[in-house]
């Protein structure tokens, strides 16, 4: 996360929004943050805690990266980058782009009707020169949406990812009566090995063959708007490994672009897509998903110097450079924040707490061997054997179980001590975490994706375990058990503590794709959402947007279920069955609230529950 984020004297992480911390901006503790969130502001866990001023920086930092390019190496024309937005479409992220980025005029990618929608209302706030660039499948009634952006004086191009789509914006931009500014998408033969690669390639998903971008260009002749071709998109692949496959993929289209001025059309800009990579692991490499073996200051420079070699050598005046950096800008905006409530290490029953003799009497002639033997292999610490003997055991007395020869007491005993015995055997401890995996790290789950995930405090203590993170939802992908390190657990404290302090872990880099792709599995809804931003208050921060996360009512009515008419229905049967005396009406109110909660755990609030078992 550098460098933005760090650990401070305290052992807490430390963020600094502006990439540094000087006596103008500085650091903010992270959990001072949780702490007003769920204190002050009554705002339940988890948290997705949003910094503006991380976005700012990001967006600057490339920005100045290719300013500093074009001008070393002499270039004859400028960057403008666009954000697509659906890397994060949560407005204010989006709004914040345009705002910062308007001085520079950024602009925003859109791939379908709601994103184009979205994307047309924040650039009326943004600079008129920024591009909208129209990306992704199109029916009739986008394409019309993108010529509406460009009769509201929106510098919008539309992308044609598929040859069909040009007879629709023919036949739409004269039915409108407007000119339309139109790019391709090429599909390149460079490819990009990594797993975010495997739609490049000559017989990847997206984009249009040199035959196809051919007929396009004598379409468009025929219908005399060969000037409206003006822009070359491609996009090889989210993190790109390494500056040489980039130069290889941006070669290559410079070449059709240099070709594309030469067939007549009035070439502007060439977009070379996403896929300017982040380092989650810190390790550099440039041959896993999870690194990229560059700067922000050489996949520029890398770029520039692709386009301008292409260009002088064909003589064409170099064009715009765009590019559609999603992941790059707002990975590290925001953490996620959640708690582990509980581990199963310090829940686990000491051995004394089974009649471990009794059970040794009792037990059927032909598991005594087992028994002896998982006993001696735990004594000597044998892990493997201890193991094994309590498989077999357990298999013994299941057998035993199904045909009547054991009651169920000594089955539970037996089950009881085989758990201890794995327990004691494994040294990983899985902690429970009020967090759902599906809904706010669904790239874990679906690609395997690792993410920094670290405690956010207490980092000036040793941690005295290894634990992997279990979530609430009642499924066995609901755990995470890799982590960046490469390990299958993370170091970690005793939840609780000396003085029962709460134990906060933090996801950092989930900035762009995780809130987009995240689902309602078990109806967990969307964490809290709080931003902050710097200030010269007391702890240097300030609050300036705190929204919780969506009720179970919200979750409800989003499978189509009506939670007033629930609510109906379960108070009419609470009459019925219970009266509408004090009892009904607490219970009543108890079910008004949870409907009025988040679907998280309340960890350590009192429940409504309680107060109606006094009646
Ligand atoms: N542009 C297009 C067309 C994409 O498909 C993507 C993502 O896959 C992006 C931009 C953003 O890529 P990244 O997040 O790697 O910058």
């Amino acid at each position: 996360g550098a460098p933005y984020f760090s650990v401070n004297s305290s052992g807490n992480v430390a963020v600094r929004p502006h990439g540094s911390a000087t006596m103008d901006h500085q650091e903010i503790d992270l959990l001072k943050v949780v702490n007003k969130a769920s204190g002050g502001l009554h705002l339940p866990l988890p948290l997705i805690i949003r910094f503006p001023d991380v976005l700012k920086n990001r967006l600057e930092s490339i920005q100045s990266a290719f300013n500093s390019a074009v001008e070393s190496q002499g270039y004859g024309s400028n960057y403008q980058g666009v954000y697509p937005v659906k890397c994060n479409q949560d407005r204010f992220v989006v709004e914040d782009i345009v705002k910062f980025g308007s001085s520079f005029r950024f602009g925003l990618e859109a791939g379908s009707k709601p994103e184009l929608l979205l994307a047309m209302s924040c650039l009326c706030k943004g600079s008129s020169e920024s591009l909208l660039i129209c990306n992704g499948f199109k029916d009739a009634e986008y394409i019309s949406l993108a010529l509406i952006a460009r009769k509201l004086s929106l510098n919008t191009v539309i992308v044609l990812e598929q040859e069909e789509e040009l007879d629709s914006v023919i036949d739409m931009s004269r039915k409108l009566g407007v000119l339309p500014v139109v790019g391709v998408r090429a599909k390149l033969r460079t490819k990009h090995s990594g797993h975010f690669g495997s739609t490049s390639g000559e017989k990847g998903k997206f984009g249009l063959t040199t035959t196809q971008i051919l007929r396009v260009v004598k379409k468009l002749e025929k219908y005399g708007m060969l000037d409206c071709l003006q822009l070359l998109h491609f996009h090889i692949g989210s993190q790109i490994p390494s500056t040489a496959l980039l130069a290889d993929g941006v070669s290559e289209a410079a070449q059709i672009y240099t070709e594309l001025v030469r067939l007549g059309a009035s070439m502007k800009v060439i977009d070379i897509g996403g896929g300017l990579g982040i380092d989650y692991d810190g390790s550099k490499s440039t041959d896993s998903d999870l690194s990229v073996g560059y700067t922000l200051e050489e996949y520029a420079a890398a770029v520039v110097q692709a386009v301008k070699h292409v260009c002088d050598h064909k003589s064409v005046k170099h064009p715009v450079i765009c590019s559609e950096s999603g992941r790059a800008i707002v990975s590290h905006h925001s953490v996620l924040v959640f708690e582990a409530v509980s581990s199963s290490r310090y829940s686990v029953p000491s051995l004394s707490s089974f009649d471990v003799q009794q059970l040794g009497e009792h037990l059927p002639e032909e598991a005594h061997s087992d028994y002896h033997n998982l006993l001696q292999s735990a004594f000597i610490g044998d892990r493997e054997a201890c193991l094994a003997y309590a498989d077999q055991l357990k298999q013994r007395c299941v057998d035993q179980f199904k045909a009547g020869a054991l009651d169920i007491e000594q089955l539970a005993s037996v089950d009881g001590l085989c758990d201890l015995a794995a327990k004691t055997s494994d040294p990983v401890t899985t902690y429970h975490i009020n967090l759902s995996v599906f809904t706010s790290i669904p790239d874990f789950w679906g690609i395997g994706q690792l993410f920094p995930i670290m405690p956010i405090h207490r980092l000036d203590q040793r941690p005295n375990a290894n634990g992997v993170l279990s979530d609430l939802t009642c499924d066995s992908d609901g755990k995470i058990n890799r982590f960046i390190s490469g390990e299958s657990s993370l170091p970690l404290h005793e939840v609780g503590g000396k003085n029962g302090m709460k134990y906060y872990l933090g996801m950092f880099l989930g900035g762009a794709y995780e809130e987009a792709l995240g689902g309602v599995h078990n109806l967990f809804g969307a964490p809290s959402v709080i931003r902050v931003s710097q200030s010269d208050g007391l702890h240097g921060f300030a609050v300036t947007r705190a929204m919780p996360g969506p009720s179970c009512s919200d979750v409800l009515r989003a499978v189509n279920h009506e939670p007033q008419v629930m609510f109906q229905t379960l108070k009419d049967r609470i009459e019925e069955y219970i009266g509408d005396d004090d009892e009904g009406g607490v219970m009543a109110g108890g079910i008004a609230e949870s409907f009025h909660n988040m679907p998280y755990l309340t960890v350590g609030s009192s429940c409504f529950l309680t107060v109606a078992n006094e009646y």
